[in-house]
């Protein structure tokens, strides 16, 4: 019996067990094994989403993270097609030696291809290239007793916007083909500034993002009064020249779950508040890593153990342009009340390019991401924020979700029924059930 899978916030606690599928020649067969004994099931690619979106309703999921081969690539246009199952990581392994770079990264390497075709994933970028999905060209999908379909713009184009972004329903993803874009070196010319409250990272959003390939911000969501809001500003471009050289420091890892959360409110407000201090006023440059700069996470594996046996959510949500900065406050605000913090809450902007994908997240306007232990009266704090966002005309993102009422969702996604149209019956996943019955 192989070890259960988690999603990465380990809540719901809900054990998967795993059918890993090896070969794309035998993936009709194992998704058919599956559906004969369990009757539905889910992909599963490397489980970084937070909350229920990546477990099935049946519990037992087809692990792809093991189709894990290169198909073709061609370094003069800078195309890869790959299986399903290879991670960024081994992306960028290749690709960055040639001069090429993921079109769109998440905030971890080791989300797979096809999990970051499922979640329309975006990066620090999406107000310059949109999402992973703006940059698929295309893919194969196997549905239950069919025969895999290659979908595009121009073949299967409803199965190819209803997969991207589509949570693993609509089939399972065997390859994918993705364009890259060109780089001259690794490393990523980085400017960092801190500012004091909301209305100046606005300001400095305003300012910047146009100018630069990559633009985030991390705020301190326990600063109150005159300083909520307070944060560091970073932008980065791709460095014009330098080495084109793959990042293989070490990793340090938590060895194993302690039984009570780490965190507390203590050492959070401690953490932050000695983050924003250590930044400096004014603006600093420097050259850096691609991977501290994109994956600073990624350096600590099983990070997530941090929180204990309880696990932890992650809440993120957009919010229109006109009305951020307005409901941003309020969020910030009731988090602040409340005095449930999370370690550094991440804020970034996103741009206006639509996604091909039915169901995907982002909306122009503001993103805020913050992480929260498990606990008790964590429901009636994210009824508050849902309030905020759902006043505000924002939306939850899935991969993140593990508490989004049907009633917020069907408001939020209204194309969630042209996807339940095009779902794969024999696909699904907590999350749907929860969310569409
Ligand atoms: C530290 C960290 C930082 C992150 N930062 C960001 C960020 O900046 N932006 C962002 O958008 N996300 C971010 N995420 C979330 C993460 O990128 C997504 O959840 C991503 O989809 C995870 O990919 P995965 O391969 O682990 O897929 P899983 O989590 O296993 O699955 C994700 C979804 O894809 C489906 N799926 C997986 N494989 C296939 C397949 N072969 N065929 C069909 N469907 C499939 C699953 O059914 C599921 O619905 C972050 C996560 C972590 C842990």
């Amino acid at each position: 019996m192989s070890t259960p899978l988690h999603s990465w916030g380990r809540y719901p606690a809900a054990p998967q067990s795993a059918q890993a599928c090896h070969w794309r020649e035998g993936l009709a067969a194992d998704l058919d094994g599956i559906v004969r004994t369990q009757g539905s099931t889910l992909p599963y690619g490397n489980g970084r989403s937070y909350g229920d979106s990546c477990l099935a309703a049946s519990d037992r999921v087809l692990h792809m993270r093991t189709l894990d081969r290169f198909i073709r690539v061609d370094w003069q246009q800078g195309l890869v097609l790959a299986e399903a199952g290879v991670t960024l990581a081994e992306i960028l392994a290749l690709a960055i030696p040639r001069g090429w770079f993921l079109p769109v990264t998440p905030g971890t390497q080791y989300a797979t291809l096809g999990g970051a075709i499922g979640n329309d994933v975006h990066g620090k970028n999406h107000h310059v290239r949109g999402t992973f999905g703006n940059h698929v060209l295309r893919f194969g999908l196997l549905r239950h007793g069919q025969e895999l379909l290659s979908c595009s713009l121009a073949e299967h184009p409803e199965l190819f916007a209803a997969t991207i972004g589509g949570l693993g329903l609509t089939g399972v993803i065997a390859w994918a083909e993705i364009r890259l874009i060109p780089i001259r070196s690794s490393q990523i010319d980085r400017s960092v500034v801190r500012f004091g409250e909301l209305g100046e990272f606005f300001a400095l959003s305003a300012e910047l993002d146009h100018r630069h390939e990559y633009s985030v911000a991390w705020i301190d969501c326990l600063a109150r009064g005159r300083q909520a809001g307070r944060g560091v500003f970073i932008v980065g471009d791709h460095a014009r020249y330098g080495r084109l050289e793959v990042d293989e420091r070490s990793r340090l890892q938590v060895p194993l779950t302690p039984p009570v959360s780490l965190i507390n409110n203590l050492s959070l407000r401690a953490f932050n508040a000695a983050y924003w201090r250590v930044h400096p006023g004014r603006r600093t440059a420097a050259r850096v890593g691609y991977a501290p700069f994109f994956y600073p996470l990624d350096r600590l594996l099983h990070w997530n153990r941090i929180y204990g046996r309880r696990g932890f959510q992650q809440y993120q949500c957009v919010l229109p342009d006109a009305v951020a900065e307005v409901a941003l406050r309020e969020l910030l605000d009731a988090i602040a009340v409340s005095g449930q913090g999370s370690f550094l809450a991440v804020l970034k902007r996103c741009g206006a390019i639509a996604s091909p994908g039915l169901l995907s997240f982002p909306l122009p306007g503001a993103s805020l991401a913050l992480d929260f232990p498990q606990q008790a009266d964590l429901e009636r704090l994210f009824a508050r924020l849902d309030a905020i966002v759902h006043e505000a005309g924002g939306r939850l993102y899935p991969a993140k979700d593990a508490h989004m009422s049907a009633a917020d969702f069907r408001r939020a996604y209204p194309a969630w029924e042209r996807l339940e149209a095009l779902r794969d019956p024999v696909l699904n996943s907590r999350f749907w059930k929860r969310v569409t019955t």
